[in-house]
């Protein structure tokens, strides 16, 4: 990427957010010469970012509300730490017009649109209406200020099922209902409303038609206030439950009409409202005949820095953080339109903290291993031996490849995703690599639902192999290790045994020595030969991967990461069994909802409380027929995964 410095840039700015996004921001200002405040909570005095940035200063308590969404405080910080301007990053006030008006009002820089911009752009349907008036083409639907239930119903029947419910404040693909028949529609109507007013503080919604063999396309624009320029389209048609999963540019399939069709939209909808920065204009693309010119439609613009910008710079070789960087603090755009040229094509993956077979539930954990592969850009925000903790996002990192051809840049995609490691806490890295292997996708032909049809064979975990368990075993007693080193001076049989836990399983493999190169393992039935030749151990004529060994687990780096519990036969107490008795939080997260008094006669299947973790409400029900024993947990508290919330009285108690 080439980074143009220009002699009126910011001396320093502040960034108002963490985590990878941060820690983005901060190379490329620095590489320019300007400096980095950086703002943390108190879960974050050890992170990456702060650790990256020139100077850092405290804003408050590990939560959001109580840190980075604390606009006054941050606005302080930036005046006392000098700096001139603030960066948003994304997420947190990256959208928030009051936070833009204080900033200027304090005469400080916003490295972003105008608030004006930011609330032309805010609400969908208001954004709906200024592009239909710049001549945007806009999802066919009904986005009117009646929001009577009869009303939007008549509408619904109107444009056509299905049809889309959405939340008019929505983001995160939240406040969202599906709906294919008129019978369900009241019902959605009122789950979309209540959820979008318990998320966003506004229950408007709008109607839209739900469009067929949905792709998300969207554009990537800068503009310097007065016009704009676009920087061709990100595919992030890969979602689930409507977020994006993996993301890609250019879009396959695109043609160069509906190219230039859809970068003219953009770069309307942005010089309509006097857009200044870098911003997306997020289209839905009717795909059941290919991409046509009269089949993409405006959804919405996100007016910050996205996510998936990483693919953008990649194709076409431009920072636009630097970009954000020159245009704010007043140079005109660095290029015209004429001299962008796509290069190649782009995947970016997100690796998040999460247990995907139990259903994508947010996880957390220490990393006690994390490593990327060398010639792949991943961008994150932390480093081993950190935390995902339980306030924010549980991403880890983005894994960015570029390639000459779209085969390609997916090869390298798959190679870097199985040469990734991570160990401590449970990954989304398998489900990626099945995505990056799925013949559609690899195709080029899916759309917005390929995840959902295709769910149980892309979340179904791998089965263990014998290799990796007697691998697991070498590494957690020790041999694996140089010869020379172990001591092996025995050439009678040493025997060993072991036990690992893996997916519910007990293994316990035991093990005949035979001098510091040969090992004879029985796996239950299977009798597995450990081999080793100039160094390097073979497991059944395989070469062993690497391995992790740390706090009662070793995890074996191959498969996406094969984890291994260590069972301590010392540790096993009797600790009798509690599974049907308590009901533990399954995961961090807020206790939205206790719907359990003791005393309460409940059933099996009732719902005893919901707890909401980072993307999702989850109801957590009871076990078995019972009496409610003991409630200990309160509304509104954030929990531990694992903290006992609920108990019911013993089957057998009187
Ligand atoms: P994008 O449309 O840029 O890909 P997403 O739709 O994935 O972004 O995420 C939408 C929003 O989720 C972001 O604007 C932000 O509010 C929130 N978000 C996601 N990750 C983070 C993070 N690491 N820190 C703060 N907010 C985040
Ligand atoms: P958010 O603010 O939550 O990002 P969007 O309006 O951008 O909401 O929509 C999120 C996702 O929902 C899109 O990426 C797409 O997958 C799906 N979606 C939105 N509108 C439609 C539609 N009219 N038809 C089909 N799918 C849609
Ligand atoms: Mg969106």
């Amino acid at each position: 990427m080439t980074v143009q410095t220009n002699g009126a840039l910011f001396r320093r700015i502040l960034i108002a957010n963490r985590g990878e996004i941060a820690c983005r921001i901060i190379e490329t200002a620095q590489a320019m010469g300007v400096e980095c405040v950086a703002v943390y909570s108190d879960a974050d005095a050890t992170a990456r970012h702060v650790k990256m940035a020139n100077a850092a200063i405290r804003i408050g308590g590990a939560a959001p509300s109580e840190s980075y969404l604390r606009g006054d405080v941050i606005v302080r910080a930036a005046l006392d730490s000098g700096a001139e301007a603030i960066h948003p990053g994304y997420g947190f006030l990256s959208e928030n017009p009051d936070f833009v008006e204080s900033v200027e009002a304090a005469g400080l820089t916003f490295i972003g649109p105008s608030a004006q911009a930011i609330r032309a752009m805010g609400l969908k349907d208001a954004a709906k209406v200024v592009m239909e008036r710049a001549g945007v083409p806009v999802v066919p639907g009904y986005h009117g200020a009646d929001q009577d239930a009869a009303r939007l119903a008549a509408e619904a029947e109107k444009i056509g099922y299905p049809v889309l419910i959405k939340a008019v404040a929505g983001g995160g693909g939240k406040g969202m209902r599906r709906v294919d028949a008129a019978t369900d529609f009241a019902q959605a109507l009122e789950a979309a409303r209540s959820e979008a007013k318990k998320a966003f503080g506004n229950g408007v919604v709008l109607v839209e038609k739900y469009v067929n063999q949905p792709r998300h396309i969207e554009v990537q624009v800068f503009g310097d206030g007065h016009s704009a320029i676009h920087l061709f389209e990100r595919d992030c048609s890969l979602q689930r439950r409507h977020q994006k999963v993996i993301e890609e540019a250019p879009a396959p399939g695109m043609t160069p009409q509906m190219r230039a069709a859809m970068g003219q939209a953009a770069v309307r909808a942005a010089e309509a409202i006097g857009y200044s920065g870098a911003g997306t204009v997020e289209f839905i693309v009717d795909s059941a005949s290919g991409l046509r010119e009269d089949a993409f439609f405006f959804m919405e613009m996100n007016t910050r820095l996205q996510v998936e910008h990483p693919v953008t710079e990649a194709i076409t070789g431009i920072d636009l953080v630097a970009w954000q960087l020159q245009v704010a603090s007043g140079a005109p755009l660095p290029l015209r339109q004429e001299d962008l040229h796509i290069s190649g094509h782009a995947f970016e993956a997100r690796l998040y903290a999460e247990d995907v077979p139990a259903g994508f539930l947010p996880a957390t954990g220490r990393l006690s291993h994390l490593k990327f592969p060398d010639n792949v850009r991943a961008d994150s925000g932390v480093q081993s031996g950190d935390e995902i903790s339980p306030y924010y996002d549980p991403m880890i990192a983005k894994l960015v490849v570029h390639g000459e051809t779209r085969d390609i840049a997916l090869k390298k995609l798959d190679k870097a995703l199985g040469e990734t490691e991570v160990a401590g806490t449970v990954t989304n890295l398998a489900f990626l690599g099945a995505l990056a292997r799925h013949v559609g996708f690899g195709a080029g032909v899916f759309d917005t639902g390929l995840i959902a049809r295709d769910l149980d064979s892309l979340t179904c975990p791998p089965p263990v192999q014998v290799r990796h368990i007697v691998w697991a075993a070498m590494v957690t007693s020790g041999l694996d290790a140089p010869a020379a080193d172990a001591g092996f001076s025995l050439w009678q049989p040493l025997c060993h045994r072991v036990r690992l836990t893996h997916a519910g399983d007990i293994f316990a493999p035991s093990v005949r020595v035979n001098g510091p190169d040969t090992q004879i393992w029985q796996v239950g039935d299977h009798e597995v030969v450990a081999q080793r030749r100039a160094g390097v151990w073979r497991i059944d004529g395989v070469h062993a991967p690497k391995a992790h060994c740390q706090d009662g687990q070793v995890t074996v780096f191959d498969d996406y990461g094969v984890v291994f519990g260590i069972v301590d036969d010392l540790a096993q107490t009797a600790q009798g069994t509690t599974v049907d008795t308590r009901i533990d939080a399954p995961m961090p997260g807020i206790i939205k909802l206790l719907a359990a008094k003791p005393g309460q006669k409940v059933a099996k299947g009732d719902r005893l409380a919901v707890l909401e973790a980072m993307k999702m409400e989850h109801a957590l029900l009871a076990a078995r027929d019972g009496e409610i024993a003991e409630v200990l947990a309160t509304e509104g508290a954030q929990v531990l995964a694992g903290a006992p919330l609920i108990t019911l009285k013993e089957e057998d108690a009187p």
